[in-house]
């Protein structure tokens, strides 16, 4: 037995040992990466199921590696924000998504606002309202065609590092602020306050087979509701079917996103995408 319990201890601090160096070797690449400008930025449409407007557009991020191809942000940004370097990524995500919005917006392509994802460590830096403020007036992009989306977590622990205060001047720019993957966090309806928050997205968990999934359409259609009641906006992300998409008209949940609707696209491709719906 005890034999035995040795060499399955070996093989764990073998896997463990395996597991540090691929982080590490991540690392060194993500650090390489930020220094060589490969992180570009996908877009994916939102859109009004009634109307068919376009109610705005996710700036994603991308990671192409030269010998591992594309590396997905579920992957590379848990170690990215360990090493520190979430904050720069983010930096260059949104100096790249404002910029292409911006050429949009000079060019009248309708896209509703861009929305950009931005983490806790990310908005905890000093300067980042400056920073922000900043990226917005060099591009010419209206602080109205800008939202920030954010996860529960981030908007609820804040009281020490200022998030609150830095969220509310950024707000009364005209920027909107979101709720991201509504419905996994702590956040509950009633600390939701339309004073502060402009949209909820409701996670992508609740929309997967909702036309099936009795518990899923029931969650839906509460926070549907109740948003509904606080005058604040709702979008369901992640609706990959038709049926999904018909369910979601019928509890009036009016924005979605998804497979179904758009793939998140290049630049190019986006604003393809964007041109073809443009009035
Ligand atoms: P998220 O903010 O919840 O973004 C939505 C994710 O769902 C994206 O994954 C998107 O490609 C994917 N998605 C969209 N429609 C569908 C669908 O119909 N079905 C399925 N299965 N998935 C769909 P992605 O691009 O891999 O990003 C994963 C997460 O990484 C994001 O989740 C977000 O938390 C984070 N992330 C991505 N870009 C950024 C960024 O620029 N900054 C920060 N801070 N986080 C980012
Ligand atoms: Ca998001
Ligand atoms: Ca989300
Ligand atoms: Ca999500």
């Amino acid at each position: 037995a005890k034999k035995h319990g040795g060499g399955t201890f070996s093989f764990f601090s073998e896997e463990l040992r395996r597991e540090l160096e691929h982080r590490k070797q991540l690392e060194r690449d993500i650090a390489a990466a930020i220094a060589h400008d490969a992180f570009s930025v996908y877009f994916q449409p939102q859109v009004s199921l009634t109307n068919g407007s376009i109610a705005g557009v996710e700036a994603l991020v991308r990671w192409h590696h030269p010998e591992r191809g594309m590396i997905s942000p579920g992957e590379f940004i848990p170690i990215a924000e360990k090493a520190g370097d979430m904050p720069r990524i983010g930096r260059i995500v949104m100096r790249k998504a404002i910029q292409e919005a911006a050429s949009w917006y000079r060019t009248g392509i309708q896209f509703g606002r861009l929305a950009v994802n931005v983490s806790g460590t990310e908005l905890r830096e000093p300067d980042f309202t400056r920073f922000l403020f900043a990226m917005l007036e060099d591009a010419g992009l209206p602080p109205q065609k800008l939202s920030l989306e954010i996860v529960e977590s981030v908007i609820l622990d804040d009281e020490k590092t200022g998030i609150a205060s830095k969220l509310r001047m950024i707000r009364a720019a005209g920027v909107h602020l979101e709720l991201d993957d509504f419905g996994t966090g702590y956040a509950s309806l009633t600390h939701v306050n339309p004073n502060e928050i402009d949209r909820l997205k409701i996670d992508r968990r609740f929309v997967q087979n909702i036309n099936l999934n009795d518990d899923n359409s029931k969650i839906v259609r509460a926070i549907t509701e109740l948003a509904r009641g606080l005058g604040i906006s709702i979008i369901a992300e992640g609706a990959e079917t038709e049926e999904e998409l018909s369910s979601l008209l019928s509890i009036g949940c009016d924005q979605v996103q998804g497979y179904s609707i758009a793939f998140p696209m290049p630049d190019t491709q986006a604003r393809e995408w964007l041109e073809a719906r443009s009035p």
